[in-house]
């Protein structure tokens, strides 16, 4: 396995130094969180076929997602994203996958996260991408999904759906829309931005909740209800919908070859892959939130709130409606 150990002296030396007390070389690598430190750990695998297809995923961005995907994580928890270790399953000559490590590379650079480690080998089930990432919060600090409460205000950050619907394109599911918004789509679904900023400052101005929308926004939201033993009502006029959502359901819509109960907000809430931060806001930190959006540190909308009463619902039009915690549309 020559190539397995060349490939990883080119990682080690394009890593760099780690700032950790061992990195890349030893059996394991080694550092010493501060004593005023809580330590987060997150772990996402990314399998040929089951969550990416190289007949339309270029590797570069893979690499970055692999990152992005935990990152997202790290920052739904509130912390600051550290160290990150890389393993990778091969399908043959190591080389030709080197794209994906330096992408890698490059957005752990901008994420100001080292690469301590990992393992390199050869695969016979397809390319395989695990990363685990260790970020660092103040002791005591971290936001889980358990502290919603009823009057709480549900916001959520960005523009969830878009990626479902970049998804869709890529699947060939096409649409008339502009050049513009098919790129904005598909970009949204191949390089998503994880809300890194965003997670610590929403800590900081004391949000009581928080997750990182992986599975659907509804679904992902139905864990925080679950976690803090509290339902929530939403708002379908108050959801975000983005120019090229819009255009694209609007596309859909007009061809009646395609299912008619295809529209914005299903994929909004029921969409996946969007990495944008759900966020429970008690009415005290509210005004604190708002000078977020205002300075622009935080671009989020409320969408809700949380209630006494278990479930999720939706209000459309004056009617309140259960809906499922996932796959919004099943339910309409
Ligand atoms: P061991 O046999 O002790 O597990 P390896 O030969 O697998 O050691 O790895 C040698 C060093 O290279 C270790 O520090 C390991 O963490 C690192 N390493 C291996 N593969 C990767 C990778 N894909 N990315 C980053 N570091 C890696
Ligand atoms: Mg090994």
């Amino acid at each position: 396995m020559g190539g397995e150990f060349a490939f990883i002296d080119r990682i080690r030396a394009r890593a760099g130094a780690s700032g950790a007390l061992l990195g890349i070389g030893d059996d394991a690598a080694l550092w010493h969180p501060g004593p005023d430190t809580d330590q987060v750990v997150t772990s996402d695998l990314l399998l040929e076929g089951m969550h990416f297809d190289l007949a339309w995923t270029p590797l570069p961005d893979l690499g970055r997602k692999a990152l992005a995907v935990n990152l997202s994580d790290v920052a739904a928890m509130g912390a600051v994203a550290r160290w990150a270790v890389l393993s990778l399953g091969l399908p043959g000559d190591p080389e030709p996958f080197w794209p994906l490590v330096e992408a890698f590379l490059d957005a752990a650079d901008a994420a100001a996260v080292t690469l301590v480690g990992g393992d390199t080998c050869a695969s016979r089930a397809g390319l395989v991408v695990s990363v685990t990432v260790i970020g660092e919060v103040p002791a005591g600090q971290a936001v889980t999904r358990a502290g919603a409460r009823p009057g709480d205000g549900v916001w959520v950050t960005g523009t969830p759906g878009e990626s479902a619907a970049g998804l869709a394109l890529l699947k060939g599911r096409d649409a008339a829309i502009s050049p513009e918004h098919r790129e904005r789509l598909v970009r949204r679904h191949l390089d998503p931005t994880p809300r890194v900023a965003e997670g610590v400052r929403l800590r900081d101005v004391g949000v009581t909740a928080m997750i990182d929308v992986s599975d659907g926004l509804a679904g992902d939201l139905g864990h925080v209800l679950a976690a803090s033993g509290v339902g929530a009502c939403l708002e379908a006029d108050a959801l975000p919908l983005s120019p090229a959502l819009r255009a694209y359901c609007a596309a859909v819509h007009t061809d009646e070859s395609t299912d008619n109960a295809v529209d914005a907000a299903a994929f909004v809430l029921g969409g996946g892959e969007d990495y944008e931060l759900v966020f429970a806001v008690p009415p005290e930190a509210e005004p604190r939130v708002e000078g977020l959006l205002a300075s622009g540190a935080v671009e989020a909308c409320r969408i809700g709130r949380f209630e006494a009463e278990s479930g999720l619902r939706l209000r459309r039009a004056g009617q309140v409606r259960p809906i499922a915690p996932r796959g919004y549309e099943h339910f309409e």
